[in-house]
């Protein structure tokens, strides 16, 4: 017993990563540092400097989203390395059209995922914290487009983290400019090499995310 305590104190105070309560291990920042240094592809890109005229809206840092706390201090949005350069390519297609990206959550640490699931059960809509969500590893986006001139959101079938059905990216949708400008963000970020996720329209993940830890890194500690 004596002995397990004393391991789980160095554990904590070297900063390793251990098994959270939803068994579940997360990476924290002195690990994260480490395994940039074996592969510079675990970097967390801020995407606000690598991707200029991209539109930031980070709800989570405000009390506009679903929980209608705010949940985080900073508003921020990064992505892992290759998910950052693949969004980049998706912005230059949609800049072709006349269009702008907006994100709202991109990179979320993973007790801000805890907070969701014990705020609200339904694992459809929030990610399970025993696997964690494609968010934490840095590899999923919540976005929209907006009118690159107007800086206008186009119009979509819901808001941003509707529970509706009409969220789901295969619903039906009546009016042909709405549908044409949901399918216009799915085309282009699956071209790019994101895989929309199938209850939510405005959410990609990327292909490969597999690859990638769950991280519980503040924004406050990336800076
Ligand atoms: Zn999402």
């Amino acid at each position: 017993m004596k002995s397990c305590l004393i391991l789980f104190l160095a554990l904590s105070i070297s900063g390793v990563s251990a098994q959270n309560k939803y068994g579940l291990r997360t990476v924290v920042l002195s690990e994260y540092r480490e395994s940039i240094k074996s592969n510079p592809e675990n970097e967390l890109v801020d995407l606000e400097k690598f991707m200029p005229g991209a539109l930031m809206d980070i709800r989570y840092a405000t009390t506009q989203n679903f929980t209608g706390t705010k949940i985080y201090n900073l508003a921020k949005a990064y992505a892992r390395k290759p998910v950052a350069t693949a969004l980049k390519k998706a912005q230059k297609d949609f800049r072709k059209m006349g269009y702008e990206i907006k994100i709202y959550d991109a990179y979320r640490p993973y007790k801000a995922t805890i907070k969701f699931y014990e705020t609200y059960h339904d694992t459809t809509y929030v990610a399970s914290p025993f696997r964690g969500s494609r968010h934490n590893r840095g590899c999923a986006l919540d976005m929209t487009l907006v009118d690159a001139v107007t800086k206008k959101e186009l119009q979509m079938p819901t808001e941003w983290d509707s529970f509706r059905e009409e969220a789901w990216p295969t619903a039906l949708v009546q009016d042909p400019k709405i549908r044409e400008n949901r399918d216009t963000l799915i085309r282009v970020m699956e071209k790019n090499g994101f895989k929309v996720y199938a209850s939510e329209w405005w959410h990609f993940d990327f292909v490969g995310w597999q690859k990638y830890d769950v991280l519980d890194i503040d924004f406050e500690e990336l800076k």
